[in-house]
């Protein structure tokens, strides 16, 4: 049988391989900018796809509330719609259901949002979260679930994981069929019994790929460690991995060496408007008086447009006059940051030397003061 997940080398429990899509191969490990409304915001997608990464990550639930599937539909897809034509992953909406104020109610059929832009009220089913992800045409469509928040009571969270179990189910029957891949989302709360009977169970569904769910929420890095690996013990070897929000290297780093493949997060672009970038020795606040009149790169081994073409000096100045090129150039830098960052890590694991790649990536975190 074939997948569409390929594994290329292994080293330790991390691996690199190549996840194959409708508009083209993904390369692992990968991480997936943020687009939530069909855009990387202040991006050109030319733009984005010269940082380095493969696929984008967009928001069905967001886009079914604004501009509508149909409209999107009747534009030629997601993909024409927004000028990509290269992979993209949607999120189902269940990340939504953790955030109180969207939500009316979430019951075994399925939730009802209440629009963040109008008040209306928008029914979505498991079956309805699939439909809608097929419609926009993306490569990668993601199961509805149900996480839940840091901090939730024990009950609480197996009655979510449960009925995110029989959600699955009923988005697995859904599978819209071939040229579309569909992932399974394993929850668990933050017990690690929990954690491995759902990746258990998530993973005997047969997706082309699983992601871990409602972890990185807040919770200790231990914590969140744990339960990963916990869960990763439970999936199947020959799909794709995802860990669903993650973003500072050297999380990053440790969920690779756990054997996750996929990653995504809205930080490095969140950040990168209030003026801070990613570097190897750690997060730089390009608005301290520090970059005032310091004449050199963000990063001088970076070869992104920012860093060949701009000092920090410059970079500070324009955050100082509100000048939105500032976004535009410290969001491709913190991307292409995180895209070196995931090259760096598969030519390590395929030299078999990503344990001493990640000791090194983490030492220059620590070597820095802050
Ligand atoms: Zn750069």
């Amino acid at each position: 049988m074939t997948t569409a997940f390929a594994t290329e080398a292994v080293d330790g429990d991390a691996r690199t391989g190549t996840l194959t899509t409708a508009h083209g191969p993904v390369r692992t490990p990968a991480f997936m900018p943020v687009g939530t409304h069909a855009t990387v915001k202040a991006l050109h997608p030319d733009e984005v796809l010269a940082t380095g990464v493969d696929i984008l990550l967009c928001n069905a639930y967001h886009l079914a509330l604004r501009p509508g599937i149909d409209l999107i539909e009747r534009a030629g897809g997601l993909h024409a719609f927004m000028g990509w034509d290269h992979p993209i992953l949607t999120d189902s909406g269940g990340y939504q259901l953790v955030s109180l104020a969207e939500v009316a109610t979430v019951d075994d059929d399925g939730a009802i949002f209440v629009s963040p832009y109008d008040g209306s009220r928008l029914r979505v089913t498991p079956e309805d979260a699939v439909g809608y992800q097929a419609r926009l045409g993306a490569d990668v469509l993601m199961c509805l679930d149900h996480p839940v928040a840091y901090g939730t009571a024990a009950e609480i969270a197996r009655e979510a994981t449960e009925r995110t179990h029989r959600w699955a189910e009923r988005c697995r029957a859904a599978h819209p069929g071939d040229g579309w891949l569909l992932f399974g989302i394993a929850q668990g709360g933050f017990d690690a019994v929990a954690r491995r009977e759902s990746a258990r169970f998530v993973s005997g569904l047969d997706f082309d790929g699983v992601a871990i769910g409602g972890l990185a929420v807040g919770e200790p890095v231990e914590t969140m460690l744990a339960m990963t690996e916990a869960s990763v013990a439970e999936l199947a070897a020959d799909r794709a991995r995802y860990f669903m929000g993650l973003g500072t290297d050297s999380e990053l780093l440790a969920a690779i060496a756990l054997g996750l493949d996929m990653f995504d997060c809205v930080v490095p672009t969140r950040l990168a408007r209030n003026g801070t970038a990613l570097t190897p020795g750690g997060r730089l606040s390009l608005r301290n008086a520090a970059a005032r009149e310091d004449l050199g790169p963000i990063d001088p081994g970076c070869p992104c447009v920012a860093c060949t073409g701009f000092t920090r000096a410059y970079l500070r100045h324009l955050f100082q006059s509100g000048e939105i090129l500032a976004h535009r150039l410290v969001s491709l830098h913190n991307i292409t940051h995180l895209a070196r960052l995931m090259d760096g890590a598969r030519s390590a694991i395929r030299d078999g030397r990503f344990a001493e790649f990640r000791a090194e990536r983490d030492g220059r975190l620590l070597a820095t003061p802050r």
